[in-house]
């Protein structure tokens, strides 16, 4: 548009130039015509003078009038030589004696109306005359030369057509004859105004098409005029030709280069605009694909956090207006670090990918699928009830929980949920997350593969956890914690072992249980020291415990640490332990997923001459493949078996059937948590010949051990008894 703009603007400009130009081409032909026919007339009128200022005409006009020399000596003269049409002569009484009209040498009766139009010419020559003064005067003052010529011309219109009239003063040039007094004759000439006549000046001043005519003459179209006048001023005739244009004519000549230029300037500018359009286009789809980026993940295309914040604000906003509550699930992989770890980057982006594909599949059309970090996601449900929010997360859970296909093989992961739900709108998005994330917490504490849903108690307890935490790790540098041991006997009552379980005493809050504080320690990275105490304690205590044999807990989280394998062997050779003594126990959680690290793991802690106990038995995903497939020794029969053994008759077939399979793999079983005698009974019907609970001896003191040691006996621990809280009495 600018250049177009430019281009008529350039346009408009150059026409107003060329009409400029071509008005003041016009102006100055007009003044050259005006002055040119001035002139013209003037050289016309000095013509007759050749014969007017002669001493010979002198004698033959005025002194004494002879027609026949007037004939031929003026009149052939003046119309023949110099082409004039008429010529008069007047007396010294302006009276006319003698008129010749074109070859008529007595046409006095035809030339009234040019001796009307001359009159004032003639008046003019009188004047001039008188002015003068006597001739003789005259002459001796021009000292031997001519006398100055009188004369006066007017255009006029006749009869005979448009005169170029002069009327020229008779005078000697000699003074051989002079006027008999002093007025002396007046000859007047005449001469047509034609085209002829204009053709002379046409040619002179290069003017074209030059044209006479009436004054009220038709106007030829593109033709300037210029009005000739009388004496009086009235118009008598007009000259019409065709004005030069050179501003056209530049118009004419520089249009097309100035069309070619503008064009080119229009294209220049539409190429311009063109890669400027583009250039826009592909600023806004790369600001676009920021904007896409920074609200979407872009390993999954998934809406990213900020986004899900985005949505969060809509949905608490909806909740105002409409009353219309949500939920916010926040799902976290169970094993996707294991599998990433295992099997590389490529298969952990794959699981990313094909686990948010069957999480969008539970979607509505309304809810929000977000991937927020690693492996964690959330879901903003819309319109969720308590049964929807519940319904969503399990089968998110059951989802997670089929094995999944991916390049690298078949994985499976799990995943653990915590759900939110809002329905008052005096929360952000913030705490939305915040109570979605804090739900999620406590459904991984309660075990994985579950989910919780968010109660305001948790924040009660989130705050409890997070000093629970504070003072465990200064517990731990103080060395406040201990290890109690629970003894392991043989269906006879004989001491063979014992199990190391921690202790925490704390100042304020007493006996802290370990089921509580341990968790913690995982979650908030102090179970390499917790481990490693416990593991110290024990190593050093086995020392004064004779041959008896030391179970020691390791969770899962504990052994998953890279340096647990490196710094179990620093340990191993700072205590001089004999490892063959030492029994560790893992949970069957370690060994869910294929997991090469775990089973090589595994296989080095045997190599040290480490015992493998699998502890809690027949509550997680006891399969058989795992007890054949891991270097494992032992099996641990869960304490919930055992507490139903003898009112329950389907827990004395799981009991039955678990010592059988041991057997049948060649692993040792052992039944935990046995209080009563019934319970001992079942067992070793069973076939279950060891065993650890209340009935034998609560974890106690290592110096009670060495004094049982000592007795061969199996006393009851008192004093830790007193000490046990509920909650831990009655796990
Ligand atoms: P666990 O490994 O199953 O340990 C057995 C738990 O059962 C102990 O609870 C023990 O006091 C209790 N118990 C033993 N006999 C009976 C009985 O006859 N009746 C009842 N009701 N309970 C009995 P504790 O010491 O409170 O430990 C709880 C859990 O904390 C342990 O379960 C273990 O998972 C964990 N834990 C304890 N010490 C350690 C440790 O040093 N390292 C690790 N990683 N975990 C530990
Ligand atoms: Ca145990
Ligand atoms: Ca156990």
């Amino acid at each position: 548009m600018v250049s177009a703009a430019l281009g008529i603007g350039v346009i408009t400009a150059l026409m107003a130039f060329a009409n400029m130009a071509d008005r003041s081409a016009l102006q100055r032909e007009q003044q050259l015509l005006q002055n040119g026919f001035t002139g013209l007339l003037d050289e016309h009128a000095r013509r007759p003078s050749a014969v007017a200022l002669w001493d010979e005409a002198v004698k033959n006009l005025d002194l004494s009038f002879d027609h026949d020399w007037t004939e031929s000596n003026i009149g052939q003269y003046l119309a023949g030589v110099q082409g004039f049409e008429l010529a008069v002569v007047l007396d010294r009484t302006d009276q006319p004696i003698f008129a010749m009209l074109g070859d008529d040498s007595r046409a006095i009766g035809q030339v009234g109306s040019v001796l009307a139009a001359s009159a004032p010419i003639v008046d003019n020559v009188r004047e001039a005359e008188r002015l003068r003064g006597p001739i003789t005067d005259h002459l001796r003052k021009m000292d031997g030369q001519p006398p100055r010529i009188i004369y006066s011309t007017a255009v006029s219109n006749t009869d005979v057509g448009l005169l170029a009239l002069t009327a020229t003063l008779v005078q000697p040039d000699f003074g051989q004859s002079l006027p008999q007094t002093s007025r002396s004759a007046v000859l007047i000439s005449g001469e047509v105004i034609d085209d002829d006549f204009l053709s002379d000046l046409a040619r002179r001043y290069l003017l074209k098409q030059v044209h006479l005519g009436a004054p009220d003459a038709e106007r030829i179209p593109g033709h300037a005029a210029l009005m000739v006048r009388d004496s009086t001023r009235q118009p008598i005739a007009m000259i019409q030709w065709k004005p030069q244009r050179p501003g056209a004519e530049m118009l004419r000549m520089s249009m097309p280069l100035v069309l070619v230029a503008l064009i080119a300037l229009v294209i220049l500018a539409m190429r311009y605009q063109h890669r400027g359009r583009q250039a826009t286009q592909r600023l806004v789809q790369s600001e676009a694909r920021v904007a896409h980026l920074a609200y979407h993940d872009p390993l999954t295309g998934l809406p990213n956090r900020l986004r899900l914040a985005d949505h969060l604000d809509g949905a608490i906003e909806l909740l105002r207006k409409d009353q219309r509550s949500f939920a916010v699930h926040c799902i976290d992989l169970d094993r996707f670090n294991e599998i990433n770890d295992n099997f590389g980057q490529k298969a952990g982006d794959d699981l990313i990918r094909e686990v948010s594909r069957l999480f969008s599949l539970c979607c509505g059309p309304h809810d929000l699928l977000a991937r927020l970090g690693k492996d964690e996601f959330a879901i903003v449900q819309s319109g969720a009830t308590p049964d929807g929010a519940d319904a969503l997360a399990a089968r998110l859970i059951e989802l997670a929980g089929k094995p999944v296909e991916i390049d690298a093989g078949r994985v499976f992961s799990g995943c653990t949920v915590g759900v939110a739900l809002i329905d008052h709108p005096d929360v952000d998005a913030f705490e939305c997350l915040r109570r979605a994330d804090l739900a999620l917490n406590m459904a991984k504490t309660s075990g994985r593969s579950g989910y919780a849903m968010y109660a305001p108690a948790m924040d009660g307890d989130l705050r409890q956890r997070l000093e629970i935490r504070e003072d465990l790790r200064e517990a731990l540098a103080q060395g406040d914690l201990s290890v109690a041991y629970q003894p392991q006997v043989h269906q006879g009552g004989k001491l063979y072992g014992v199990e190391a379980l921690v202790r925490w005493n704390h100042s304020a809050r007493g006996h802290v249980p370990p089921s509580l504080f341990v968790p913690i320690a995982e979650e908030g990275g102090l179970i390499d020291k917790l481990g490693a105490f416990v593991l110290r304690r024990a190593f050093e205590d086995s020392k004064v415990l004779g041959n008896l044999r030391i179970a020691v807990n390791i969770s899962a989280a504990q052994i998953r640490l890279p340096d647990f394998v490196p710094e179990l062997e620093l340990l191993v050779e700072e205590t001089g332990v004999d490892t063959r003594r030492i029994e560790l126990e893992i949970t069957e959680g370690l060994l869910l997923g294929d997991d090469r690290t775990t089973e090589q793991t595994l296989g080095r802690l045997r190599d040290l001459g480490f015992r493998i106990a699998l502890d809690d038995f027949g509550t997680g995903y006891s399969s058989l493949s795992y007890l054949q497939r891991y270097p494992i020794d032992k099996i641990k029969i869960d304490r919930s078996f055992i507490s139903n053994l003898g009112t329950d008759s389907s827990a004395d077939a799981v009991v039955n059937a678990i010592v059988r399979l041991a057997r049948a793999l060649r692993l040792d079983v052992i039944a935990e948590g046995v209080e009563t005698e019934i319970q001992r009974v079942c067992l070793a019907a069973a076939g279950c010949d060891d065993i650890q609970g209340y009935l034998f001896g609560r974890p106690m003191p290592v110096l009670a051990i060495q004094a049982m040691m000592k007795d061969h006996a199996v006393p009851v621990a008192q004093e830790t008894v007193r000490n046990l809280p509920v909650s831990a009495a009655a796990r």
